[in-house]
């Protein structure tokens, strides 16, 4: 159902990537799926819901309209599917979780457990080529987080073996970092890049410390059984979530 993990849980803190297995959708959704609007009747989706986060033992997230920007949504009491736009939710306020939706794109959970502010991130292509992770970054140490304490998990994602865009794309995500290139194999007039690897250096570049960056590098693409993949599935692909709360006390 979930993958938690194990850097965060080291703090006390729940941080989890859900998986499709474990929900009670029914084929082409099945059978986790988190997202609304797909196809999938939205009861299904709030009992998935409700399913992950009693057995995850976590407070229903804060959700926002995720449009592959950079806008943050600072997120409040009791957890709800907003109408506003952001790709970036941030929450200071204790017992409170926040979330991101995907099916390829790279969710990132951050929290500074000394201050504490939590992050989730929707990192996609168009959101790695303007410095999300970055952003995200820029925008808890407005509420009182320090790079040098934040923890950073970098969710299952598509990985360079299926990832492959067009050369403009290639070129706008190398653009976003001094070293992304490093990240970014080229063949045949196309780019395959590791959209997790570039997310992780603007992280250090950021501040954050390479012994609070944890990965699952699990391809969405590659597991079919396991994860839900636009790429693989297109409009027929449910959605995952990652989720992380802030605990009542720290
Ligand atoms: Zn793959």
């Amino acid at each position: 159902m979930f993958i938690a993990s194990k850097l965060f849980a080291k703090h006390h803190i729940t941080a989890i990537f859900s998986d499709r297995q474990g929900g009670i959708s029914h084929a082409p959704f099945d059978s986790l799926n988190l997202g609304l609007g797909l196809g999938d009747s939205e009861e299904n989706v709030q009992h998935n819901l409700k399913q992950l986060c009693t057995a995850a033992e976590l407070p229903v997230p804060h959700r926002s309209q995720q449009v592959h920007g950079t806008d943050y949504l600072l997120c409040d009491g009791e957890g709800v599917q907003h109408t506003h736009q952001a790709d970036i939710l941030i929450t200071c306020t204790a017992g409170c979780s926040v979330a991101v939706r995907t099916a390829d794109c790279l969710p990132i959970l951050l929290i500074d457990p000394n201050s504490g502010v939590v992050a989730a991130v929707h990192a996609g292509w168009r959101g790695t080529a303007k410095n999300i992770a970055d952003i995200a970054i820029q925008q808890m140490k407005k509420f009182g987080a320090n790079p040098e304490h934040i923890l950073a998990c970098l969710g299952p994602s598509i990985a360079t073996c299926c990832f492959e865009v067009d050369m403009d794309t290639g070129k706008q995500l190398s653009q976003s970092h001094p070293d992304a290139h490093l990240h970014i194999h080229h063949k045949n007039h196309k780019a395959w890049p590791n959209i997790q690897a570039i997310n992780a250096l603007q992280l250090q570049s950021s501040g954050i410390q390479p012994d609070n960056m944890a990965f699952m590098t699990l391809c969405t693409s590659c597991l079919p059984a396991r994860f839900y993949s636009y790429r693989r599935d297109g409009i027929q692909s449910g959605r995952q979530l990652a989720i992380v709360a802030l605990p009542m006390s720290l």
